[in-house]
């Protein structure tokens, strides 16, 4: 945590040294000495006395001996994975999810509980503080490095505000300050969306790609953009809100105002309503069997699976919605020129049925030159991906300024 930092203990050459070294190790190893002095082009002085360090406070560790090119086999060192643990936890809309996870993101305990907008924030991250402080009291002897934080709806990331989450109806409320008060530990928080494209990079999909956008399909549609190896915020950390571009000219009306946004055509919520539409005007669908008739009773989860049961109502909605997803991914391609366009939520259980449609878009509306160079792609991480990017969240700030782990280990 950049607050932390004592002036003059750590100068910024060697943390920027010693950072480099960490994330060569995590991104090559295991890795000898000798390849990481040649990757980083530091001096193998500097390398040894670094790694020397990060071993000390058991960052890293020296693995099995590689593979010799003539002489003694070198020692090799990777992250020294159960070294230390990252706390992640995902406050959606409707349940709060909490795991510990080691520096691979494995998790080793995993808790949760439902939340409403009944439910004051107080109240919430109380509960939050509480189920983190007995699991970190009976496992005093694993040294957690952090809490990561994911939350719906707009954060200020710096500060560690939640500015903004409709559908918990909290507003300025300050979880960093809070949770860190109450548990002792550096916090980190971002916005759901930003923290998942960051697990997509850190242990997903993007793990080796630079450029790249994210695009997450639920109750509405949230977007990020990745530009060398760089979250992209924005002047007010508002950047990425990919489901309020216009994609219909006279399109329905968007919960922003606006009409015809992306997130009104293709969301959830749209198709929900857009099956709604059609069964009540009669046309016959497995749908109405399983909901018994009663409209009310139709969510994502049931027009999917009916899509996936060859239902030709939901599948004729899902085609139509995922074409309107393809013009969004086309307009992001001709912006971005990005390597890879990622698609994550629910619908990406539909795999191909959806992803022809998109790629035809794609195919018509964005460049030829540069959509030949992008891959589009669904997350490997799928409904894992906040919570591995919560992980994430500590460990980009831990690799960034290891003095967080430094100083905290010299007072132990
Ligand atoms: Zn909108």
């Amino acid at each position: 945590m950049r607050k932390q930092v004592v002036p003059g203990s750590f100068s910024l050459m060697k943390k920027m040294n010693t950072s480099l070294i960490l994330n060569t190790i995590r991104e090559k190893g295991p890795v000898s000495r000798a390849e990481i002095a040649k990757i980083t082009g530091l001096t193998p002085a500097t390398v040894t006395n670094i790694t020397a360090e990060l071993i000390k406070c058991h960052l890293i560790l020296e693995a099995e001996r590689g593979e010799s090119s003539g002489g003694r086999k070198p020692v090799m060192l990777r992250i020294n994975s159960n070294g230390y643990y990252v706390i992640g936890v995902y406050i959606g809309s409707k349940a709060v999810e909490i795991i510990v996870a080691n520096l691979n993101s494995d998790s080793i305990y995993s808790d949760g509980l439902e939340i409403d907008s009944s439910i004051p924030n107080e109240v919430v991250l109380d509960k939050i503080v509480q189920k983190i402080s007995t699991w970190m009291k009976a496992n005093k002897d694993k040294k957690i490095l952090g809490v990561g934080v994911g939350v719906h709806g707009l954060v200020k990331s710096r500060e560690g505000i939640s500015i903004y989450a409709p559908n918990l109806g909290w507003e300025n409320v300050p979880v960093k300050d809070i949770l860190e008060s109450e548990l002792n530990v550096p916090v980190f928080v971002d916005n759901d969306v930003r923290t998942m494209t960051l697990g997509e990079s850190w242990f997903g999909i993007a793990k080796d790609i630079s450029n790249f956008v994210f695009i997450y399909v639920g109750y509405g549609i949230g977007g990020s953009v990745v530009i060398d190896n760089q979250l992209y915020r924005g002047i007010t950390e508002g950047a990425g809100e990919i489901g309020h571009t216009t994609i219909e000219v006279n399109g329905p009306r968007c919960s922003c105002g606006n009409f015809g946004c992306l997130q009104a055509l293709a969301s959830e919520q749209a198709i929900v309503n857009r099956v709604k539409e059609i069964l009540s005007n009669g046309e016959k669908s497995i749908i109405n069997e399983w909901v018994g008739g009663n409209l009310c009773r139709i969510s994502p989860e049931i027009i999917f699976e009916a899509a996936l049961n060859n239902d030709n109502v939901a599948l004729r909605v899902v085609k139509e919605k995922a074409a309107c997803l393809g013009i969004g991914v086309a307009n992001l391609i001709n912006t971005f020129n990005p390597s890879m366009v990622i698609i994550n939520g629910r619908i990406i259980k539909l795999g191909k049925i959806i992803m022809e449609c998109i790629q035809k878009e794609v195919g018509r509306r964005s460049m030829k030159y540069l959509q030949d160079s992008t891959k589009i792609t669904f997350s490997s991480l799928s409904q894992n991906a906040v919570l591995k990017g919560a992980v994430a969240l500590v460990l980009s700030e831990t690799f960034e300024n290891p003095e967080i782990v430094y100083s905290s280990y010299k007072t132990k």
